[in-house]
């Protein structure tokens, strides 16, 4: 062929094949672990193989399953998968062959929690509780250890009985294994303790023995800390020393894991930039001979490539990429990246939902974890001219589904772009990512020619002039105007001005409201000019981590902010700021706003707003807050103006997500319910 001809192929590195250990991955993207707990329902097993079968399907290379315990005392929590039986590995047995059949690889990742298990037997090194788990720690005996080393061993061999490739072995975040290489945990003085030569020894002695186990025509995956991020954790000296140890005693290769559980730096948030924790794998890949696989804010082909590229590591581990999206390589590799559904690492599906006893699911891909029941898309046999009005999460969701399969769609959106509060959303700290989910959408709308018009109120009389067969409303909810005397004070502004830039805050602001939009609000205001969440060594300085790992943990004394105003949060309630947030990225926005001086003040009683500022009460005692600006982030009301008029005018109109009920909507629920009245349609 002509070479001009050639097609040329896209992420050349990240598509192309690689052998490691036995077997020979089709590709470099790997399926990380995380957990599910779709083990949790009676159908789990089911559910399981619909779940890794359709990621395996979408082209990974290599997929491991969550989290399974050798021993009882390592199970994360009761009722979490154990492999101490082969009727265990039975069970799994449906699993792996709806994996392999797809060509694809599965190992099964053995995890034990130590410190971290949440049920009385927690064992660990030592005595240490961690700051997350208040349970106390039984310090393992030699003999109990020696046991545990076998436990492992056995759950590997069951793994092969039960038909897997081979196991990771969990060596980072903070378990077990890792609990052992740190002083932080580890203050024995004996054969397992003492120096960093005997903290090792028990990773390596299971790393060896789960080699013996295996045989050489098995996968063996190590996964190591590449930092700990935490006070005591190992220094780059440790760690390097560690990696080599681990590949001299057997392992193919090591994954690699960021940041202990209990570490106060956020490691996967979408606070955290893109690549932001490249240079740990790459110290890694530098050390050690067998390939090392990059984890962690690695969310688009791009990004995969440039780090296998330039010789970061060998493969890249992805799971909340493929939760969000099980075709990502397929798509990838087809030249349709620009559809790839990218997660914008928000948490709110996946992990709030797990540290919240609910299965896995995805904001922005409400099938994943849902797989057995979520409606099937059928193809229309008529399609119908649908009015779909409003260009939000919902409106998007639902226009894109309902064309899918075949509808004919008009998108109406009042303002110039598609977006509504995702629009606002990306301006905050942070959350420059939701831009990812209105390109998807974009080129949804393209794909499927969806008619797009943009700038223009739809009333209920053209609607009805048109003759829509069906039309949806997703004009979403309306900003709360509480009623503060002197609200229309020029210092008043809402957060949509705010966020859009269509206003430019005073130095001193108060912000009325201390829900998820008043914190964010709260943050783009306060921000330093150079907004760490966009540059990973600005970030890296900010929560002091010190790229060379020097200290150890590789922890450093954070950069002192200097934010741009004076910001003070306020609210009735006495609950704290932002309490319905996820668990999982909660901490980390107050944390920042600490370092950046905001204020709270709770339980206050507003009393009016003159040019002398915000008047409220607090414990009885009037107040006045001096503001230049004042900015309402009061919660949301529904808007139903739309549907009345559309009733009014005959049209039988559906509202969804905000214009259906305004009352704890997300955009996780925004883009369910579009989702399914898409399916629906
Ligand atoms: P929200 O979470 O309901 O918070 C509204 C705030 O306004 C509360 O702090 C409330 O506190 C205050 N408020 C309510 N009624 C008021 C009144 N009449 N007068 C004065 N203050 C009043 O709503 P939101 O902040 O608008 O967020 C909307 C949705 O988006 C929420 O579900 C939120 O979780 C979600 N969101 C999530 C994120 C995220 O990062 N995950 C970010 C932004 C938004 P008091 O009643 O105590 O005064
Ligand atoms: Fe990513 Fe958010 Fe989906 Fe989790 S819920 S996979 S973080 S987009």
């Amino acid at each position: 062929m002509d070479q001009a001809m050639m097609p040329i192929q896209p992420y050349p590195h990240l598509l192309s094949p690689l052998r490691v250990g036995p077997l020979t991955l089709r590709n470099r993207v790997v399926m990380g672990s995380m957990h599910t707990r779709l083990e949790h329902f009676e159908d789990g097993v089911a559910r399981q193989c619909a779940f890794y079968a359709e990621r395996a399907r979408g082209g990974v290379a290599l997929l491991v399953t969550g989290g399974v315990g050798p021993n009882a005392a390592g199970l994360l929590e009761p009722g979490a998968p154990l492999l101490t039986e082969p009727a265990q590995g039975e069970a799994w047995r449906p699993v792996v062959r709806a994996v392999q059949d797809e060509g694809t690889p599965i190992l099964m990742q053995i995890l034990h929690a130590g410190r971290y298990a949440k049920h009385a037997e927690a064992v660990g090194a030592s005595a240490i509780a961690s700051p997350i788990n208040p349970r106390s720690v039984h310090p393992l005996t030699h003999a109990e250890i020696l046991a545990t080393i076998a436990d492992f061993a056995r759950c590997a061999a069951l793994a092969v009985e039960a038909g897997f490739d081979g196991v990771e072995v969990m060596g980072s975040e903070g378990y077990l294994l890792n609990q052992f290489a740190a002083a932080r945990t580890n203050d024995r003085d004996d054969d397992w303790g003492g120096d960093a030569a005997r903290r090792r020894r028990l990773p390596v002695a299971v790393t060896e023995a789960v080699r013996a186990v295996l045989g050489r025509d098995r996968l063996l995956v190590y996964r190591i800390s590449a930092i700990d991020l935490v006070e005591g954790g190992a220094d780059a000296e440790e760690t390097v020393a560690l990696a080599r140890a681990i590949a001299a005693a057997g392992a193919d290769a090591l994954n690699t894991g960021i940041g202990w559980h209990e570490a106060r730096v956020p490691t996967i948030a979408a606070s955290v930039p893109r690549g932001a924790w490249r240079f740990a794998t790459a110290r890694l890949a530098r050390a050690v001979a067998i390939p090392v696989i990059a984890s962690n804010r690695i969310n688009t082909p791009e990004l995969a490539e440039s780090v296998i590229a330039e010789g970061e590591a060998a493969l890249v581990s992805m799971a909340r990429p493929l939760l969000a999206d099980p075709a990502f390589v397929r798509k990838a590799a087809s030249g349709r990246a620009a559809e790839i559904n990218t997660c914008i690492a928000c948490n709110q599906g996946c992990l709030d939902y797990i540290f919240t006893n609910r299965s896995a699911t995805c904001l922005v891909n409400p099938r994943a974890g849902r797989e057995t029941e979520w409606p099937t898309p059928e193809p229309v046999a008529r399609p119908r001219r649908i009015a779909v009005v409003g260009a939000g999460p919902a409106g998007l969701a639902c226009a894109t589904t309902a064309a899918a399969r075949g509808h004919r769609v008009v998108l109406f959106e009042a303002g110039p772009a598609i977006g509504g509060q995702f629009l606002l959303a990306q301006a905050a700290p942070g959350k420059a990512e939701f831009a990812e989910t209105l390109r998807y959408f974009g080129a949804l709308l393209a794909r499927h020619g969806v008619e797009q018009r943009l700038g223009r109120h739809a009333e209920a009389d053209a609607l009805a002039a048109e003759g829509f067969d069906a039309v949806v409303v997703a004009t979403g909810a309306l900003p709360r105007r509480p009623a503060i005397p002197g609200l229309d004070h020029p210092s008043v502004t809402g957060y949509a001005d705010i966020l859009s830039g269509a206003v430019v805050a005073g130095r001193r602001v108060a912000v009325i409201g201390a829900g998820g939009i008043g914190l964010d609000v709260a943050a783009f205001l306060a921000e330093e000019e150079d907004e760490p969440e966009t540059h990973p060594d600005r970030f890296r300085a900010a929560w002091g981590v010190d790229g060379e790992t020097r200290t150890a943990g590789g922890l450093a004394p954070p950069a002192v902010a200097r934010p741009r105003r004076e910001v003070t949060v306020l609210r009735r309630g006495l609950g704290r700021p932002g309490e319905r947030l996820g668990v999982s990225t909660a901490w980390i926005l107050r944390a920042r706003l600490k370092s950046l001086g905001v204020s709270f003040i709770t339980g206050c009683e507003y009393v009016g707003i003159d040019d002398a500022g915000l008047h409220y009460v607090l414990q009885r005692e009037p107040r006045t807050l001096a503001a230049d600006t004042i900015v309402l982030c009061a919660g949301q009301e529904p808007d139903h103006a739309l549907v009345e008029a559309l009733t009014a005018a005959g049209v039988a109109a559906e509202a969804v997500g905000g214009a259906a009920e305004a009352l704890e909507l997300d955009a996780l629920r925004a883009i369910e319910e579009g989702s399914r009245l898409g399916l629906r349609l």
